[in-house]
């Protein structure tokens, strides 16, 4: 397994809260020695695309993932068409920032239905519609499966299974996959059979997200915790990530309302740093 720098790793900005403008947190990771980012479309729509892009560039940092795409399932074929197009344009802002791939967390049951089966479905639909456009773009879709806790409200893809399964039925088997997975260990830890299928999705992850799952846990959306201060296997996560052929960037995502993002940004990368070396 390769020793972890830095420079191999990307911070996504919702670790740091989103407490300051994009501006000054693309200087502040720069800073801090980290390889890459992966910004939030709330931080780059109605801004400036393209600045923002060079901004980037100029720091030195590369992007291995843009968050995320607008939900997916809706209850009529006008709100379904919306979606897809919000997600193309998000695409498009993706290309301009350079990022390698854009991550696609598909969204959950459309207000008022029961069918979870029909919201799958939705899903591999769109998928399939925006495929053409992220190749045209050079921007690669990741699907991210989330811990089924969420697959009422933010993802009804909960598996890495599933989401492998997805990409074999939207884009067939190919050397050279544009659609691929997300694989976030908050997500997937706990799955009985990810052993075997991190070795599945060989050629097909675009992305590593790392934090941890605290015990307790006091809100399943913004406690996680820093590497090392939960109970996940970050190390042999990676390792499986590694085995099956992942070489890019290891992004530290950690959504914590209560602690890290009250932090000053320095401190919480300052932190991501040590723990690099000690749990991830
Ligand atoms: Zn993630």
């Amino acid at each position: 397994m390769r020793r972890l720098s830095p420079g191999d790793c990307a911070i996504n900005t919702a670790t740091l809260g989103f407490q300051a403008p994009i501006g000054e947190v693309i200087e502040a990771v720069a800073r801090a020695g980290f390889g890459a980012i992966a910004p939030w479309r709330r931080e780059v729509e109605g801004g400036d695309v393209t600045a923002i892009a060079r901004q980037i560039r100029d720091a030195g940092l590369a992007v291995p993932g843009y968050c995320r795409s607008t939900y997916i399932p809706a209850a009529d074929k006008a709100g379904f068409d919306a979606n897809v197009d919000a997600n193309r344009r998000a695409i498009s802002d993706a290309a301009v920032l350079g990022a390698k791939s854009f991550v696609m967390v598909v969204g959950g049951l459309p207000t008022g239905s029961k069918d979870i089966a029909a919201a799958r479905a939705q899903v591999a639909d769109a998928t399939g519609r925006l495929l053409g456009h992220a190749r045209a773009c050079g921007v690669r879709l990741a699907l991210e499966p989330l811990h089924p806790v969420y697959a009422a409200d933010r993802s009804c893809l909960s598996l890495l299974s599933e989401a492998l399964d997805m990409c074999e039925a939207v884009e067939g088997a190919t050397d050279d996959p544009w659609l691929g997975v997300c694989v976030d260990v908050y997500h997937v830890w706990w799955d009985p059979n990810l052993r075997r299928d991190m070795a599945r999705a060989s050629g097909r992850i675009l992305g590593f997200h790392v934090c941890d799952w605290l015990v307790p846990t006091a809100d399943v959306l913004n406690d996680r915790g820093m590497m090392g201060d939960g109970v996940i296997d970050v190390p042999g996560i990676r390792g499986m990530a590694e085995e099956a052929g992942y070489a890019g960037f290891v992004e530290i995502e950690i959504f914590s309302a209560a602690n890290w993002w009250k932090r000053l940004m320095v401190e919480t990368l300052g932190v991501c740093r040590e723990r690099l070396a000690t749990a991830t």
